[in-house]
């Protein structure tokens, strides 16, 4: 064992939107807490930024609510998709959601998790994990040694190393990189967030903060070297030109939008389930499972799994925390996939008479299923 590693009830290692909003509720709840970041913040990240309603209770808890809805873009009132020259709007109209930069959204949650008494180590890479006893070690890259008996990993999955290294197989034609990229002056109509579906990927529209628009996107390993191919530059240029070519929708919104900061990207990454608890460590938002981001349903499903988590620790149920995730949030991830391969690979299919026909009944439908509003409502 190391000398004098610094004590904790927990050690979350993470500071996106699951490890913080864990980190909040454990720290209010009067556990000593210790919050792990390898990032600088305030960071800007690849993401469609929009957060739906349901997620506003946690967000409640996790005491941003306020500060959230004083900052967030205009409500999302309507869903809908382009797909070719196709502009599809659900019927439905309600208040959705809304959108916030992750340069805002994860500063006002780790801020919030740091009042209630989490002790932050920002920037400091959790290096190496091990358990000794009913205890686990974790060793930081700043030379600090903690220890606790919860490990809590929230550290997401694109970039995960060492102890929490996401399946990686060999790179295939069908990998998805994502690509980020905020624009001023869209015409994006009011209130409305359409999927995207294009030949070889799909992605999201949405107003977010401070006017600007974000514009978010998958695209696999073939269609992107096939873009830039076609349309040279950088690759997020051609991702660009491919979409804007492809899509009348996004044609008529962006073609006067002035580009805002850089276009961010990553990948590959791994849309799927994996494990919830190994060898006292509890597995929280995107390093737990991981839903095609088609539904924009990833930053919610990793505040609701910390809530979820956080919840079944302070109960000291713990061990329900696996089955109980499962039951919540894999028909999300099963939907998102049916979703994504979907637009992806159909676009054709989604862009014809026969599903334009029932297609507006269809986005509220999937709007529902992938947990934008609960079923029942
Ligand atoms: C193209 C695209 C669009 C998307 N659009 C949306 C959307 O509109 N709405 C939505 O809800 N979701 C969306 N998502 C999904 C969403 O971005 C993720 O689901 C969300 O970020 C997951 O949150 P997290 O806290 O689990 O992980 P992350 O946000 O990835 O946070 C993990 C944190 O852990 C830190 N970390 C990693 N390893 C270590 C380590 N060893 N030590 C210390 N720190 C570490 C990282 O620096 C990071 O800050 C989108 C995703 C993509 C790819």
């Amino acid at each position: 064992m190391c000398s004098n590693p610094m004590r904790y009830d927990a050690i979350i290692i993470g500071a996106g939107p699951a490890g913080s909003s864990t980190a909040r509720l454990l720290a209010r709840a009067g556990w000593a807490v210790a919050l792990v970041e390898k990032s600088q913040f305030p960071r800007r990240k690849v993401c469609g930024e929009f957060l739906s309603a349901t997620t506003m209770p946690v967000l409640e808890a996790c005491g941003v609510a306020d500060a959230f809805s004083a900052a967030a873009g205009p409500p999302v009132t309507r869903v809908g998709a382009y797909a070719g020259s196709a502009k599809l709007t659900a019927p439905e109209e309600k208040v959705w959601g809304r959108a916030l930069g992750r340069e805002y959204l994860d500063l006002m949650l780790r801020d919030a998790a740091r009042d209630a008494g989490a002790v932050l180590f920002q920037p400091a890479e959790v290096s190496d994990l091990w358990r000794e006893g009913e205890s686990s070690i974790c060793r930081l890259d700043g030379g600090w040694t903690l220890t606790a008996p919860v490990v809590i990993a929230a550290c997401g999955s694109w970039n995960a190393k060492g102890p929490f290294a996401v399946n990686s197989r060999r790179a295939a034609p069908s990998d998805l990189f994502a690509f980020k990229a905020h624009f001023q002056d869209s015409n994006l109509p009011a209130g409305l967030m359409p999927l995207l579906a294009f030949p070889g990927g799909y992605g999201g529209l949405v107003h977010s903060d401070a006017g600007r628009t974000s514009l978010s996107c998958c695209i696999r390993r073939d269609a992107l070297a096939k873009a830039r191919a076609r349309h040279g530059g950088k690759a997020a240029q051609a991702v660009l030109a491919h979409i804007m070519a492809t899509t009348r929708g996004v044609h008529e919104a962006l073609y006067r939008a002035r580009l805002e900061g850089e276009f961010l990207s990553t990948g590959p990454i791994h849309p799927g389930i994996r494990r919830r608890y190994a060898d006292g460590v509890f597995f929280t938002g995107n390093i737990a499972g991981e839903a095609h981001p088609v539904i924009a349903e990833g930053i919610s499903m990793a505040i609701q799994s910390s809530g979820l988590l956080a919840r079944l620790l302070i109960e000291g149920r713990a061990q329900d925390y696996a089955q109980a995730w499962k039951r919540q949030f894999a028909p999300r991830i099963r939907a998102a996939s049916l979703f994504a391969h979907l637009a992806m690979n159909d676009t054709g299919r989604l862009a014809s008479r026969a599903v334009l026909a029932a297609a507006p009944r269809l986005l509220g439908l999937g709007a529902r299923l992938s947990g934008k509003v609960p079923l029942a409502a």
